[in-house]
């Protein structure tokens, strides 16, 4: 789960990284207030920064400074609505403006390959840090870490030496990261990122800008973080889906598509997306597995969910029976379609296979239902679900 930035900010400071105040804004009315508090505690200028979880938003116009609290909500209705890189923005965050002296780069991640953890850091931060990482290398430092260990006082020095800080904001740099360190372990995060990491005016080092994605694996330890998932998955289908015990994630395409077992939804996306590349480009509109038992109730709270994504023109239900066989499955989606009566608006593409597939098939032809239309292969229904997608875009 990657966390937003003012959600990264406030789990730094529990944690005792140097950050400036901030606090997060959903209207102009919230951001000029948020403003005044700031301006209220001494900062001369603040900055207003949109709060989506893609990179690049100070060169995408995400990122605008303010000297008055008119000028904070200028900003903020500049932003809020704005389209970053396909993210909306819903939430801006009014930050205490820095004076930035220097930009540094600092991330911590899971090198799954290499079974240990990976520090960068560059004495070169800022918004170029990819064209750096590409152009000239070795000017981000690579320090492999060791989970058992961390980032102790040695490994914070080695990290700092490797990256060339200059010597007075060496050590300084060095706490910040055993603080970093400790964000990253006790969070049971996989990446905490900081650009930049600023040495201000003053001679202070403080992180500007926080990334940071937690282990869902690990949520159990962490009844807290259950609650920055729920603001933070932010897509209100997706919430609604998780609340009905539904494994669904929302894409951006105009097919739908449900199915049992990750594996082969997994495999009816790609099927879809190619099948997509002969009707006009049409995509997948999101993951949904319905899991094992394929009931009638699971099937209905699956299609309402799909249904009520309106950028979905067509459904493409592929289901294997198994210990749930395809007959209990066939007459999950009549009683689907039943209790979903006039919200059931778009074409249904039906594949089943597996145990019990013949009578799956005679149920589903036997309520001929208009809206569904029987596929004998997963090749052929997702055809026909990208075809009638793209019919009716
Ligand atoms: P990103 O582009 O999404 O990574 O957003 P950042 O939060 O990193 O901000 C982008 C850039 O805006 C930073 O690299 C800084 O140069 C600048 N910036 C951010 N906060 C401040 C601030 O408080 N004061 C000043 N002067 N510049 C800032
Ligand atoms: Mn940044």
């Amino acid at each position: 789960m990657d966390l937003f930035e003012y959600q990264a900010r406030d789990i730094f400071e529990q944690h005792g990284v140097p950050v400036l105040g901030g606090v997060v804004a959903t209207t102009v009315e919230e951001a000029r207030a948020g403003a005044q508090r700031l301006f209220d505690a001494g900062s001369a200028v603040v900055v207003v920064k949109a709060q989506v979880k893609v990179g690049g938003r100070g060169k995408a116009g995400g990122v605008k400074l303010a000297r008055s609290v008119a000028e904070a909500g200028e900003r903020a209705g500049e932003i809020l609505g704005m389209d970053i890189k396909g993210h909306t923005v819903h939430r801006v965050m009014i930050a205490a403006g820095a004076d930035i002296a220097q930009e540094f780069y600092f991330s911590l991640l899971l090198d799954r390959a290499e079974r240990r953890y990976l520090a960068m850091a560059s004495v070169e931060g800022g918004m170029e840090i990819e064209q750096l990482a590409v152009e000239r290398p070795e000017a981000l430092a690579k320090v492999p870490v060791d989970p058992r260990v961390g980032i102790d006082e040695a490994k914070a020095d080695e990290i700092v030496a490797a990256a060339g800080f200059a010597p007075d904001v060496a050590p300084k740099v060095a706490a910040v990261l055993r603080r970093l360190w400790d964000v990253y372990d006790g969070e049971d995060a996989t990446l905490v990122e900081v650009n930049p990491l600023v040495l201000t005016g003053a001679g202070e080092v403080v992180a500007l800008d926080g990334k940071v994605t937690l282990d869902g694996n690990a949520g159990f330890r962490h009844p807290g973080h259950t609650a920055l998932e729920d603001v933070a998955s932010g897509d209100p289908l997706e919430t609604r889906a998780k609340e009905k015990g539904l494994n669904y994630v929302k894409l951006d395409g105009s097919v739908g598509v449900i199915g049992n077992g990750a594996g082969l939804v997994m495999s009816t996306l790609d099927v879809v997306a190619y099948a997509g590349e002969r009707h006009g480009g049409v995509r997948p509109a999101n993951f949904l597995d319905i899991g094992g038992g394929a009931s009638a109730e699971v099937m209905a709270a699956g299609l309402d969910i799909i249904l009520s994504d309106p950028q979905v023109r067509s459904v493409f239900v592929n289901v294997f029976g198994g210990i749930t066989a395809c007959d209990a499955v066939a007459n999950g989606i009549v009683a689907a379609l039943g209790i979903l009566g006039d919200h059931a608006t778009k074409p249904l593409v039906v594949r089943l296979d597996g145990n019990n597939v013949l009578e799956g098939r005679r149920i589903l032809a036997e309520a001929a239902h208009p809206l569904v239309t029987l596929a004998d292969t997963m090749d052929g229904g997702a055809d026909k679900a990208a075809e009638l997608a793209h019919a009716a875009a």
